[in-house]
């Protein structure tokens, strides 16, 4: 694994990189890539949400197929690898041999040798690029983008990644293999299991009437606090659940590829298969939007707390 900081020696040819899917993660990374002076083409299924990026300079545009023509880059950002999938399909008209694809949707490894093969068929540079940050890293240009894909091709696709992140994680050069999306996958088993036991701690702090400052001040500064579970606590207790930084739905679907991975691999996860089950519990009580953080509201059988005792 090598790491790459920003201030690496990278082409400083300006690129043309279309964007397919601007939602929470997408239109960020857009504009931030806009912002480091490359040519953007943006395409989304719902095109209102593209279109804010225009005052960043990007080009709006009808389909993915007008996005990816001519494009140095394509950078797909969708809710999975079914969507990555259908969207570049209906881009090949477009698409010319040699391109280069990152493909950073969270998809999953059933999905991500399927992505590579469609990727070999039409003789694209494929790089498995799954990011990590949430909402605020994505506007501020701060992800951790891991990557796994050749050497020939990462001239081109290195100055993307360094507009739209931090510092850049290489796995290996073989994106089919997919080890980027492993360690993103590893790495989200964390972030699930902690946003689960969050909700559910402050759940029962709810339910046995103890005041979640109570908590928050017997654990403060020791090994057992972290800035996750207070950013989440917040959000829960604060009312910041919505806009969401990662949506409750979308939490569901990577829960579910995490399990599927372990399945694949002889590994059982319990934490996950249960937070797969929270999520799309809150999600079925009308929080399905809301930030992942929502899932405290699983915990309740009429999907919001009861008086507090
Ligand atoms: P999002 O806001 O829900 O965006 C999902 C995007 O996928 C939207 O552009 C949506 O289009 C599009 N889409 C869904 N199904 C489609 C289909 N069948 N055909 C065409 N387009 C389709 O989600 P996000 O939070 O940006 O996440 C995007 C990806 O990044 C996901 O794989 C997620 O796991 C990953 N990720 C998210 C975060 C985070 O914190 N949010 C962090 C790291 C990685 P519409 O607008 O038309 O619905």
């Amino acid at each position: 694994m090598t790491d790459t900081g920003t201030d690496s020696a990278t082409a400083t040819d300006k690129l043309t990189v279309a964007v397919l899917g601007t939602g929470i993660m997408g239109a960020a990374m857009a504009r931030n890539i806009a912002r480091a002076g490359h040519t953007v083409r943006a395409w989304n299924r719902t095109r209102a949400k593209a279109e804010p990026l225009a005052a960043d300079g990007a080009h709006v545009t009808e389909s993915p197929e007008e996005a990816v023509r001519g494009a140095d880059v394509v950078l797909t950002m969708l809710y999975d690898g079914g969507a990555a999938m259908e969207v570049m399909r209906e881009a090949v008209p477009g698409l010319r041999p040699g391109t280069v694809w990152a493909q950073s949707t969270t998809a999953g490894l059933e999905s991500v040798p399927l992505l590579a093969s469609f990727a070999a068929e039409h003789g694209l540079v494929f790089y498995d690029a799954p990011v990590l940050g949430t909402r605020q890293p994505a506007e501020a240009g701060q992800l951790t983008v891991l990557a796994a894909g050749p050497a020939r091709g990462r001239e081109t696709v290195l100055p993307v990644f360094e507009a739209v992140g931090a510092r850049t994680v290489w796995t290996g050069d073989d994106g089919a293999a997919a080890t980027a999306t492993r360690l993103k996958l590893v790495a989200n088993s964390w972030v699930v299991a902690v946003t689960a036991a969050a909700g559910e701690t402050l759940a029962l702090a709810h339910g046995l009437g103890v005041d979640p400052a109570d908590f928050f001040g017997l654990i403060a500064g020791g090994p057992l606090d972290m800035g996750y579970l207070r950013a989440k606590g917040a959000a829960i207790l604060e009312g910041g659940l919505s806009p969401a930084s990662f949506a409750v739905v979308t939490a569901e679907k990577d829960a579910r590829l995490i399990v599927a991975a372990g399945e694949a691999h002889g590994v059982r996860l319990d934490v996950a298969a249960a937070s797969a089950e929270r999520f799309a519990r809150a999600a079925a009580q009308g929080h399905g939007d809301e930030d992942m953080a929502a899932a405290y509201y699983a915990s309740f059988d009429e999907g919001e707390p009861p008086a507090a005792v």
